[in-house]
């Protein structure tokens, strides 16, 4: 690729990890006849737990509704090599708390090559054993996203594309918030109806909803749970595809009454109707049902447990989010193993993580988008960003980020300003 346009390379000290910050736009990386890279080092791993604003609020079981805008804490964790190439991910600021971060991921982490992410990735995750449940896989997951938003930073490359590549757009299903009591909110099947026709207007392409579920005082209620199907399903047409996320505490025969009630107005697919670590009751549900089966979506466990359903039936398509399973890597595995068994693996929650996955893989036809409400603007730009990760046209499609890296539009100022503390 060195051309006579190009720049010299130069003389000593010089690796392609270098070339992509002294290269010209738009033209491949290039390196100098046979030099060989050298690694780099984790130099620097830090946490700025920094203040923006939410318009959302949680209710006493954890359910995400509208609500006040109010400050909401948020945190940036940092990587930072030798060559001066940073990556960058964000999580709670419980989930990269001191303890943690001093722990564990930089007892793993500081003075490695942080382009060794399996081995870095399998020896943090080795500490969860001893760790108390302290270190979660959502820590596994912000530590390992930031190792690969460094590498795509450092490569000038989107992590989509070094993860092999798929596509370069994919369609969005709109994912509804759990209902609700609000006025014109997801109070009753009509809400849901109503909210429908504005999402196939705005242009997606599929829907999922999430039903209602305690605090409501009458949830949950398998009866209500099929009328708003049925309602949605009035509103939007036979070919539209539904999908339904059901309460998860349901018995065995509440997940089957609603299975057959929403396989009768033909959904496309049935997630989570029930605690997912008992395995054994998935396979007894799917092999009652042909609506296809998704999971498990929160069960621990990682690849371990995904294997475990699709070696024993429980489920018809996988499932896998990047919080969920400790990270892309992990997620990838899955997605895989699931495409080894020609089952599709539908990826679980948006975010620029999720979406670098989707772009890598075969085996995947949707991108949730959400959690939608009537009341909220999804499209509104969160005031620590420039810009959302997942914009989406008419059609409903969601372009794969073009950013190097995870490729989180990041405004920086706006995060230094209102930093709360750094560690
Ligand atoms: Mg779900």
């Amino acid at each position: 690729y060195v051309t006579q346009a190009d720049p010299p390379p130069p003389a000593s000290g010089y690796t392609l990890r270098f070339a992509p910050r002294m290269r010209p736009e738009n033209k491949p990386p290039w390196h100098a006849p046979g030099e060989s890279s050298r690694p780099m080092k984790i130099e620097q791993i830090s946490v700025t737990v920094f203040n923006t604003t939410s318009k959302k609020v949680n209710d006493t079981d954890g359910h995400t509704h509208p609500g006040p805008e109010h400050d909401s804490q948020e945190a940036l964790l940092t990587i930072t090599d030798d060559e001066g190439n940073s990556g960058y991910s964000f999580g709670s600021s419980e989930s990269l708390r001191p303890y943690v971060i001093d722990n564990y991921v930089k007892k793993v982490f500081m003075g490695e090559d942080p382009m060794d992410r399996e081995k870095l990735w399998i020896n943090l995750a080795k500490w969860q054993r001893g760790s108390g449940a302290n270190l979660t896989d959502r820590t596994l997951a912000v530590a390992e996203m930031a190792l690969w938003d460094l590498a795509g930073r450092a490569l000038h490359t989107p992590v989509w594309k070094m993860l092999g590549g798929f596509r370069d757009k994919v369609l969005a299903y709109g994912s509804t918030m759990c209902g609700d009591e609000e006025p014109d909110g997801l109070a009753t099947p009509e809400d849901y109806a109503n909210f429908a026709e504005w999402m196939v207007n705005r242009g997606y392409k599929a829907i999922k909803l999430h039903t209602w579920m305690p605090p409501v005082s009458w949830a949950p209620s398998v009866k209500m749970d099929i009328k708003a199907c049925a309602a949605v399903r009035e509103a939007v047409g036979p070919d539209f595809p539904l999908m339904l996320d059901a309460n998860h505490w349901y018995s065995r025969m509440e997940a089957l009454e609603l299975g057959r009630g929403i396989q009768a107005l033909d959904y496309y697919w049935y997630e989570e109707p029930m605690d997912e670590h008992s395995t054994e009751s998935y396979r007894w549900l799917a092999e009652q049902l042909e609506i296809p089966i998704i999971g498990p979506e929160y069960a621990y466990g990682k690849f371990h447990t995904r294997a475990e359903w699709i070696a024993t039936r429980a489920c018809d398509i996988s499932r896998v989010g990047v919080a969920d399973v400790g990270g892309i890597g992990p997620s990838m595995k899955i997605a895989h193993l699931a495409e080894s068994f020609n089952m599709d693996c539908e990826i679980h929650g948006g975010g620029a993580g999720n979406l670098a996955v989707i772009g890598a893989i075969s085996n995947t036809t949707w991108y949730e988008r959400g959690l939608l409400h009537p009341f909220i603007d999804h499209d509104e730009v969160p005031k620590h960003l420039n810009s959302i990760v997942d914009p989406m046209d008419a059609d409903g499609n969601i372009p794969m980020p073009t950013l190097p890296g995870l490729g989180e539009d990041i405004n920086f100022d706006y995060i230094t300003e209102r930093t709360i503390e750094t560690h």
